[in-house]
């Protein structure tokens, strides 16, 4: 679980060494930018209230589309076919931008074809929870840190290592579901999704439930644009900055 102690403590150390204003710390410097971006098109949708049906099949979402390499970003609205009984659905509030969803939009990275969806540093609510899902403490409303999905199968899986889950590559980088499947149409094609188990670059997304980490209560609004990098940002990115301040 993280704590909201690990987050200001993080932030701490990111001012303390200026780590965001180098070129490749990604994740701190792009939060804003996304945040930005997502709350200005979060005004052309209403939101979703408790009298509002949330439809889990055909769900007509915004996302940031990449067509080839080098393309850029295109916001469109693409269509989400049927949430897995694994899955949540999730409104993306904020979301970081990560060296490596730049990568693979430059093409640098050659594992996604394209038209792809990639973000794998989001944070939103809860709006459907699948029939299968395990943590029946999870409610819709809750708000949540996504993080990158696992098997549960492997022997680090099972022994509490989910980072050095050995499906790690197949299951984050291709832009499917364990399956093989992916969720999300444009104009009736298929679009690579599921980047890391949830695709924080769409407004609404299918998030595996390996991703979820609820936010803890009494955590300010305010905070969770912040707290979205989480996700990957502090996990990849704090040797960084500790590395800084041992130099200093
Ligand atoms: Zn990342
Ligand atoms: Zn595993």
């Amino acid at each position: 679980m993280i704590s909201n102690n690990i987050a200001s403590e993080y932030l701490q150390l990111c001012s303390r060494t200026s780590y965001y204003k180098k070129p490749r710390s990604l994740c701190w410097r792009g939060i804003s930018e996304v945040a930005i971006t997502i709350t200005t098109f979060s005004k052309r949708i209403r939101p979703a209230t408790a009298m509002e049906e949330v439809k889990t099949k055909n769900v007509e979402t915004l996302a940031y589309v990449v067509h080839g390499a080098g393309e850029p970003f295109k916001l469109e609205q693409v269509t989400l076919d049927e949430l897995a009984a694994d899955e949540l659905l999730v409104d993306i509030e904020y979301s970081g931008i990560c060296a490596t969803d730049l990568g693979f939009q430059a093409g640098k990275i050659k594992l996604c074809p394209y038209p792809a969806i990639f973000g794998h540093e989001g944070a939103g609510k809860i709006l459907a929870i699948g029939e299968k899902v395990q943590n029946k403490d999870w409610k819709v409303g809750d708000r949540v840190l996504l993080s990158m999905n696992y098997c549960q199968k492997c022997k680090f899986c099972r022994s509490d290592h989910p980072a050095d889950c050995v499906e790690g590559t197949r299951l984050h980088l291709f832009g499917l579901r364990d399956n093989g499947t992916t969720a999300a149409k444009l104009n009736g094609a298929d679009v690579r999704f599921h980047f890391f188990g949830q695709s924080s670059f769409a407004k609404r997304s299918f998030v595996h439930e390996t991703c979820v980490v609820k936010v803890p209560d009494g955590v300010k609004d305010e905070d969770i644009a912040s707290l979205a990098a989480m996700g990957c940002g502090y996990q990849t990115g704090i040797f960084e900055p500790s590395h800084d301040l041992d130099r200093k």
